[in-house]
């Protein structure tokens, strides 16, 4: 396999200092420019890193009328100061953003695997890829020679399983090479669909196998094979427990060492992340009411348990350390191996699977009332392999099954295929048909927004009921939890900058469960202090899981456990130890509030952003249908007698569900004027000049911008 050169860059190496390189690369597909970029001290104090400078660069990069298919829309991956350490767990993260197809906003996604700390060892803080080419594309970033070259694909496969044990095998001289490379890819379902997502490798030395970790979210996918890109390739060959030269690296390793020793003592107590990963979250949710049952109607089934964990930790290969970046002990990258699909192209292969992860389980096994663990891990294994997100996928599966059952759905418009719930053969074959670019695979991959108009448009049905039980906000469809019962996770879901993704606010338990949050000012202050939180691991290159996944022995006994005060202490010195720069909590939520409200910001310059777009679908909020209500009319009957004043007997179902829904969208309309004070927005959801001024987000382009829609 030869690829030829078309365009060829060197550098000068230099060392990471104090966790910064000071530069960035930027790469044009259309006109094969490569060049640096230096980070302006500017820069780097309002923007940190990792989101914030993958941001920042794409704001200077386009305009108010940038699509996400026109060349200048670009791909960004940045990591962060702390990324790339090995001494603390989950310090290997990348994060990648791009205007996303399915939200015309721009995305972020939080991902594992060895590009970005390669990447940036290699010498640089941040990746820009912009522009177009006109044939399939590799990019090779070469660390060790300080080389960047844009090269010709040729003759590679598209499935990502296939592409980067192939690259892998072409860019390493041995064995002992391949853990130095990391790919990133997208395959075949990337291109004909709107959720595409991204497929960062790692080697794993003990399975002798590239494994892929998914930036999930959002299209990231869609816009990569849209730029012709086949892969990202970055070769380096001299990590070291110091390679991000921190100020001080004795604080370093002694914050990681505590954690390590609290991981190993508590994990098997506490989450299992080391046996189960995310997956012990299943049987939680399922006791609870939380796990998403046909297309959200529902939280629980009695089938729920076929999917539990003890399923995924008898299929999951013990006793290899399944961490997705070095040094994280809690491990939670776990895998299923030598796995035979048994439909699609690789029938009766022996294959191994990544995952699968709660979102996962719930969004593609019980959302669509698939409760069968073989099918979950075919779906799984397909999606990856095919570039598709897990978690649009489910969500899409699930609405096309729910409008299968009413009637806006036959086997005409489908193309044959019958989606009653829980058919794992045509949510699979529908999955084929999105790698294909063909049938009802194109339709459902355009995902839950584009449907509802066009199922109105060409089937004439109801469009309230559609934008009832289409579980998308902002154009992304909802991650993998029952909402209706938790108003704070529900502005945790719609008042997102991107649209429905949990890695914001995650409150359904301090909500709905432990009732921590009784008033709308608590609500607000949690929906104000963790998304902020929240977003400060993405500054970094941090993954968030060691936060709270693991939790010291005594932080019920401190105050504020929720925000697991000695994990956040613990942040504040490594921050400190390798950026020399010392900060406290308030500055920690500061330097995320400025590239929130950033965000914000540039989702309204790109005609968003605003409090039209942070309303739920009442599916996320309250029963949609008499069935839904009667299902759990006791719970429904209670509130309405004690919460709305209104005495439920004698009145019919249909009647209750209207004062039920009036109350709670009034519910979550104060919510919305409680958080939008909360963070220092105008009624209308728009930051005030006043509040980024406070915070330091006073680029006089972001004044500007705001102070037209204020006008
Ligand atoms: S906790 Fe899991 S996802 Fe997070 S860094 Fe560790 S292995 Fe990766």
């Amino acid at each position: 396999m030869t690829h030829d050169v078309l365009k060829e860059y060197r550098y000068q190496l230099k060392p990471v200092v104090r966790g910064y390189n000071h530069r960035t690369l930027y790469v044009n597909l259309s006109n094969g420019e490569i060049r640096e970029k230096p980070v302006s001290e500017e820069m780097r104090k309002k923007f940190i890193g990792g989101k914030g400078f993958d941001l920042k660069l794409m704001w200077d990069a386009t305009r108010e009328t940038t699509q996400w298919d026109d060349p200048e829309n670009e791909i960004n991956i940045a990591m962060g100061p702390i990324a790339g350490n090995t001494n603390y767990p989950g310090s290997g993260k990348s994060i990648v953003t791009t205007i996303s197809p399915a939200t015309r906003i721009p995305v972020d996604c939080n991902v594992g695997g060895h590009f970005g700390p390669y990447l940036k060892f290699s010498g640089f803080d941040a990746l820009e890829i912009q522009g177009k080419a006109d044939r399939e594309t590799l990019l090779y970033i070469d660390g060790d020679q300080g080389l960047v070259q844009i090269l010709l694909a040729g003759e590679i496969p598209s499935d990502s399983h296939l592409l980067t044990e192939q690259l892998t095998e072409h860019f390493a001289k041995d064995e002992r090479e391949k853990q130095h490379l990391s790919i990133v890819s997208a395959g075949r379902g990337a291109e004909h669909t709107w959720i595409g997502c991204l497929n960062f490798s790692y080697y794993d030395k003990r399975r002798k196998a590239m494994r892929l970790k998914q930036a999930g979210r959002g299209g990231t996918g869609t816009v990569f094979r849209d730029k012709k890109l086949k892969a990202l390739v970055v070769k380096f060959s001299s990590l070291k427990g110091d390679s991000n030269h921190p100020a001080d690296l004795k604080t370093v390793q002694e914050t990681g060492l505590r954690l390590h020793r609290e991981i190993l003592a508590l994990d098997d107590e506490q989450c299992r992340m080391r046996r189960q990963g995310t997956a012990h979250l299943v049987e939680v949710m399922n006791d609870y009411d939380l796990l998403p049952v046909m297309n959200f109607r529902y939280g629980s089934h009695p089938e729920g348990n076929k999917l539990a964990s003890w399923v995924w930790e008898k299929r999951f290969t013990q006793n290899i350390p399944d961490g997705c970046w070095f040094g994280c002990t809690l491990s939670c990258a776990h895998a299923v191996d030598n796995f035979e699909p048994k439909t699609g192209p690789y029938a009766g292969q022996k294959v191994m699977i990544d995952g699968p992860e709660y979102e996962t389980v719930a969004g593609c096994g019980s959302n669509p009332s698939i409760f069968d663990p073989e099918a979950v891990l075919e779906i799984n294994f397909y999606c990856d392999t095919y570039g598709i997100d897990t978690i649009s996928f489910g969500t899409i599966t699930a609405f096309v099954m729910d409008c299968y059952q009413n009637g806006i759905l036959n086997r005409e418009r489908t193309g044959g295929l019958e989606f009653t719930w829980g058919n794992w053969r045509v949510a699979c074959e529908m999955l084929h048909q999105m790698a294909r670019g063909e049938g009802f695979g194109l339709v459902a991959g355009k995902g839950v927004r584009w449907m509802k108009a066009y199922f109105v448009k060409e089937y004439g049905a109801d469009a309230g009921f559609l934008d009832d039980i289409g579980m998308e906000g902002k154009g992304l469809e909802q991650s993998e939890y029952q909402s209706k019962e938790s108003l704070a996770q529900q502005g945790g879901y719609y008042m997102t900058n991107k649209g429905p993704q949990h890695d914001e606010a995650w409150l359904i338990f301090m909500d709905m469960v432990n009732n921590r949050l009784p008033t709308f000012e608590a609500k607000a202050e949690a929906l104000h202090y963790f998304p902020l939180f929240r977003t400060w691991f993405g500054l970094q290159g941090l993954c968030k899981l060691p936060w709270n996944d693991i939790e010291p022995a005594d932080n019920a006994q401190q105050a504020e456990p929720n925000k697991v005060p000695e994990h956040v202490q613990n942040y504040l010195d490594l921050y400190t130890a390798i950026t020399g720069e010392s900060i406290d909590k308030t500055e920690m939520i500061r330097q995320s509030e400025r590239v929130y409200n950033f965000q914000r910001v540039f989702n309204l310059r790109l005609g968003h952003g605003k409090r039209i777009d942070d309303h739920p679908p009442y599916r996320a909020v309250g029963p949609v249908t008499v069935e839904e209500y009667e299902s759990r009319v006791e719970r429904y009957d209670k509130q309405l007698k004690e919460q709305v004043g209104v005495d439920p007997a004698d009145r019919s179902t249909e009647e209750k569900l209207v004062i039920l829904r009036k109350f709670r969208l009034d519910q979550y309309e104060q919510l919305l004027d409680a958080v939008y004070g909360r963070r220092g927005w105008t009624p209308d959801g728009v930051p005030t000049p006043e509040h980024l001024t406070a915070i330091g987000m006073d680029l006089p382009e972001v004044l500007a911008l705001v102070s037209k829609h204020l006008r």
